[in-house]
């Protein structure tokens, strides 16, 4: 029985799409290649963004460059182009980055580019929860019954 893709955020594959132009490779979500079929995306660069990128972080319901640049209209864009290809692959989980602006779950950065942790979610975690996908950080994500051993 094959079991549905897991939508992935890239960076933690070792995909070098992080605004610093580096990754965050995780080797437990690697591993999980042994097993189910990863689709990796970088919502940031879907949205058109470039590596490196200045960094950006959600306050007060927009999205904004370190530089106060308003960004909400990109972020918005990657998280429907996320989307977008789980429903063509067949995503009903999602595996992503934790605190990032976009993909981020339960806790992201407060906006001022200090460090400093709030509650929420990243923009393209946010939409993928509002479509009925499970979504779960690289710390935080467990396997549900169903799943192969
Ligand atoms: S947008 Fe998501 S996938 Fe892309 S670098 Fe940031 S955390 Fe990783």
């Amino acid at each position: 029985m094959s079991h549905p893709p897991i939508l992935v955020s890239a960076c933690l594959l070792g995909v070098r799409c992080r605004y610093d132009g580096g990754t965050k490779p995780v080797e437990r979500v690697i591993e999980l290649s042994k097993r189910f079929t990863l689709v990796p995306v970088c919502p940031e660069q879907l949205g058109g963004l470039s590596t490196p990128r200045i960094a950006h972080e959600r306050k007060d319901g927009r999205v904004v460059s370190e530089h106060g640049n308003d960004a909400t209209e990109v972020f918005d864009r990657g998280a429907a182009e996320a989307l977008r290809i789980a429903r063509i692959t067949g995503c009903r989980r999602a595996i992503l980055k934790a605190r990032s602006p976009s993909c981020g779950v339960g806790t992201i950065c407060d906006g001022t580019f200090s460090g400093t942790l709030v509650a929420g979610n990243g923009v393209t975690a946010e939409l993928l929860m509002a479509e009925g996908l499970e979504v779960q950080t690289d710390e935080s994500f467990t396997l549900s019954g169903g799943d192969p051993p």
